[in-house]
């Protein structure tokens, strides 16, 4: 096993490893631990070559960064993108990527990300501690994805509450792209609170579990989403949806959904403020997950209470980027960035603080 540090400013750590035995071929960015030691999931991709995969690795680690901070998780942000080897996944690739978990010592501690699967977690745990997000019969926090979708529940009522004054979803209509598992028990949670649902996915399946539940819910093409008359629509299933042509399609008021990096490119924001869209930013309002996931690393290991304790104060951390959005004349998107830096601040300077006396 090769491991080498690859200086990278604004990062703590890089290193690129490689284990000609195992085929493994991986990044590891450990991007800031002032709050805490750096979380973020392991990423299995085919990449095109190196450069793709150490720039996905450092645009990761940074938005861990971002995340944990406002989320209040007392962790940094890190992450890991291994390169798919041609031979494909094996059980000894997640073991060699263990050790070199292990190497960094805690600072870096792994999770599920795409490409990666508990079990494959389970392999990993084989050669390092530094491993979260297992099952609760292993004594982790399991499937994160109810507590996302409370915490993207949560998030609608304080965009709700932003602008019409009142947070309850009864009666309001929410559309949702996409049917997975975040989005079934967001479902769950407004049609239980009164809210009208129209819901689209490109597969049937979980279509099927949402109406033979909910036979209220109603079901459109995917194509058709972005034109419903509704309240809020919430992006559940993938990433970049935002752009030139969908949004001067929507008829919402409010864009609060789960799925990560929601906007094609940063000046989507601004295309949604001046079309008087509120944007909840998605990984403010998505981050029920890492939170439950960050309830491993307390006293006494998992705590299901204080996990729900935690995303019960998204709706907080919501209202005050909405603030100072309106305060600086910025977008909600730039509002949360400028949310997590000044906590990032405000924390560097604490600790360099206690440092000196
Ligand atoms: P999932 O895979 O269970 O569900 C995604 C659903 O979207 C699938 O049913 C899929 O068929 C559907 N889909 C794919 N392309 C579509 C399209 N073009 N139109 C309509 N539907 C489409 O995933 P999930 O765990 O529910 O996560 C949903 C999103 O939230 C993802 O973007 C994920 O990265 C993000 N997220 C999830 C969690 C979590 O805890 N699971 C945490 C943070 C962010």
């Amino acid at each position: 096993m090769k491991i080498t540090d690859l200086p990278v400013e604004g990062y703590e750590r890089v290193i690129e490893a490689s284990d000609p035995v195992t085929g493994l071929h991986a990044f590891i960015a450990v991007h800031n631990t002032t709050l805490g030691p750096s979380l973020g999931g392991l990423r299995v991709w085919k990449y095109a070559d190196r450069e793709a995969a150490l720039w996905d690795v450092l645009r990761l680690a940074r938005g861990m960064t971002y995340k944990s901070a406002v989320a209040a998780t007392g962790l940094g942000g890190g992450k890991a993108v291994i390169i798919m080897p041609p031979h494909g996944k094996t059980p000894e690739l997640y073991r060699a990527m263990g050790r070199v978990i292990d190497a960094l010592g805690g600072t870096y501690i792994t999770a599920e990300d795409v490409g990666t699967s508990i079990a494959d977690l389970e392999e990993v745990r084989k050669t390092t501690k530094h491993v979260t997000g297992l099952s609760r019969e292993s004594g982790g926090s399991g499937n994160p994805s109810p507590y996302t979708a409370r915490g993207v529940f949560l998030g609608i009522k304080a965009s709700l509450k932003a602008v019409y004054g009142n947070d309850s979803t009864a009666g309001r209509h929410v559309a949702i792209k996409g049917a997975g598992a975040v989005a079934r028990t967001l479902i769950d949670l407004l049609v239980a609170e009164g809210a009208r649902v129209t819901v689209c996915d490109v597969a049937e399946a979980p279509l099927v579990m949402v109406t033979s539940k909910h036979p209220e819910v109603t079901v459109v093409p995917p194509a058709a989403i972005f034109d419903v008359d509704c309240d809020v629509f919430s992006p559940c299933a993938l990433g970049a949806i935002l752009d030139d042509a969908t949004i001067p399609r929507l008829r919402a008021k409010i864009v609060a959904g789960a799925a990560n990096n929601q906007l094609k490119e940063p000046r989507h924001a601004d295309m949604l403020a001046a079309r008087g869209i509120l944007y909840a930013p998605d990984y403010v309002i998505n981050a029920g997950g890492i939170i439950n996931i960050s309830c491993e690393t307390g006293p006494g290991g998992y705590s299901e209470a204080r996990s729900l304790a935690k995303i019960a104060r998204i709706p907080e951390a919501l209202t005050e980027i909405y603030a100072i959005a309106a305060r600086d004349g910025v977008t909600t998107a730039v509002a949360a960035d400028r949310l997590a830096e000044a906590i990032l601040a405000k924390a560097k300077s604490g600790k360099t603080m206690s440092a000196a006396t």
